[in-house]
């Protein structure tokens, strides 16, 4: 192992293989990948290259496991899922490590990270028991009509790097409060904050075969390939980015699964002229630089009316400038890197092509090469126009672009020319406004004078090309139970 994570407590969580049906294993063939801290871009351990057959093998055993797991009662699995809660609390500050080890966020924010995503087993642990069927008055006399809601089966689950623990947690919290066994495919640049999950899994008293971690880089299409195209597994439930979810639809076409997409976002952010300021301000820097841009419901188009724009503007810029970028252990530090140079290249091209078209920066506007090569400079850009790509594309990196409107109606054409609709903002405090735009952005979710809206208890999920399904909520777990309708003849 190359470069050193600071010391966890407890050195155990740290695994270096997959985990299939209870056991820690290494890809077949040997293979293995390495992974490197965006922060420092120095390797900082290996992990298994799974392939198909190592992929059907876990498979195999969450179908086996599913046999007996399915017959628990809701009230045993809430109890594991609660006991996964606690074990995850209680080893906060280790799994924070992990985190900022290999996504390189801030450890403050990885902490508060590992809170969220702990979260969802304790909100799936209370909804277990209360997932049932409805008795139906039939239309046909002599008949009674029933349903009983039945865990799906094996589900494939697939999580993107930007959140390595609470995206794994909104899927594998429901799917096991449903009674589904899992196959969860880490991602392959954070596979390290999923295994130390596994380890905690087997401690809070999960079944072998139940939950398996299958870990990939290099082979990733195959693995994919081999969750979507399994006649075992009945649901896929895949976060990232809009192209690969594409891909994985077709690919599940073969066997018809049943699908939940939580794909990109781009999200608008609109300040009218009423808004409170200052609120304003401080909800678009949480909502716009949160994990350096790197949240798919982050601001990306920030639309601010004429009115306030020039306040609006230096505020933003005044507050950009007071950022510690740096490396997430390191005392201080607000911002980390992006995930790798991909991600430095993508938000310097947005920030060129504003440039070339009139934008000016106020702010930032580079790379920091003297940082490491991961790092882009929080930048705040004025005088954008829905020309630039920073308003068709999804920037995914710490840049602001702000747009000035005139009136309301402009501004929700805006909004919603785009092809995705996951998260969408405004501030306002007219309360006719709030529900006038809250009714007419074409987005899965609205947050109204807040920039921050993760919520466990709220269903999270798009609209458009952002997917289908909710996360979270009441909603979350019926994505993972089919309900079974039973009529009852001859009364
Ligand atoms: P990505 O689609 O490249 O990767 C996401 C995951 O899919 C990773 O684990 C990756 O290994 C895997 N993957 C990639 N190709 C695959 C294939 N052919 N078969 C199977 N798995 C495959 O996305 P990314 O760039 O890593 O993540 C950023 C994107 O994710 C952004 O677009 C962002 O908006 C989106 N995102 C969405 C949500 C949401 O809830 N809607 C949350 C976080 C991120």
């Amino acid at each position: 192992m190359g470069h050193s994570i600071p010391p966890l407590n407890d050195k155990s969580l740290l695994k270096s293989q997959a985990f299939v049906n209870g056991k820690w294993v290494g890809a077949k063939s040997g293979k293995t990948f390495e992974v490197t801290d965006p922060a420092t871009m120095k390797p900082i351990g290996t992990m298994p290259d799974f392939d198909k057959e190592d992929t059907e093998l876990a498979i195999k055993a969450a179908e086996e496991a599913f046999v007996s797991f399915r017959k628990t009662t809701a009230r045993e699995r809430a109890k594991m899922l609660r006991k996964w809660y606690q074990l995850m609390m209680d080893n906060a500050d280790d799994l924070a490590k992990l985190i900022t080890w290999e996504n390189g966020k801030p450890l403050a924010d990885a902490k508060g990270e590992v809170a969220y995503a702990a979260n969802f087993f304790e909100w799936f642990s209370e909804e277990a028991p209360r997932a049932y069927g409805d008795t139906i008055s039939a239309t046909v006399a002599g008949n009674r009509v029933f349903t009983i809601k039945e865990p799906v089966g094996v589900c494939g689950l697939i999580t993107p790097w930007n959140f390595p623990a609470a995206m794994i947690t909104r899927k594998i919290g429901p799917a096991l409060a449903a009674g589904c066994t899992v196959v969860a495919k880490s991602p392959g640049e954070t596979p390290f904050t999923a295994a130390a999950l596994a380890e905690l899994s087997v401690r809070a008293g999960i079944p072998p075969g139940v939950v398996n971690v299958v870990t990939a880089l290099k082979n990733t299409a195959e693995v994919g390939e081999t969750l979507t195209t399994s006649e075992t597994i009945r649901k896929v439930s895949f976060t990232g980015s809009t192209g690969v979810g594409k891909l994985l639809m077709k690919q599940s076409a073969s066997t018809l699964k049943k699908l939940s997409f939580e794909l990109g976002g781009n999200a608008p952010f609109i300040v009218f002229d009423d808004a409170d300021l200052e609120t304003a301000v401080n909800g678009a820097i949480a909502c716009k630089f949160r994990s350096s841009g790197q949240t798919c419901v982050c601001a990306n188009r920030i639309y601010v009316q004429s009115g306030i724009y020039d306040k609006f503007a230096d505020a933003v810029a005044e507050k950009v400038k007071g950022f510690k970028v740096g490396g997430g252990y390191d005392e201080g530090v607000t911002h980390g890197p992006l995930i790798h140079d991909r991600a430095v290249s993508k938000v310097q091209q947005h920030v060129d092509d504003a440039v070339k078209q009139g934008g000016k920066v106020l702010v930032g506007g580079k790379a920091m090469p003297d940082q490491g090569e991961n790092f882009f400079q929080p930048t705040v850009i004025r005088d954008m126009s829905p020309k630039m790509k920073l308003h068709s594309e999804e920037t995914f990196g710490p840049v602001a672009g702000l747009f000035k409107f005139d009136t309301e109606a402009e501004v929700v054409k805006l909004a919603n020319a785009a092809e995705v609709g996951l998260a969408g903002y405004f501030y306002s405090n007219d309360v006719q406004r709030v529900y006038r735009i809250a009714e007419a952005l074409e987005v899965g979710m609205v947050g109204v004078n807040t920039g921050l809206i993760s919520d466990p208890a709220a269903p999270f999920g798009g609209v458009k090309q952002s997917g289908f399904g909710r996360e979270g909520s009441k909603y979350g777990i019926e994505e993972y139970m089919i309900t079974k309708m039973v009529t009852l003849g001859g009364m």
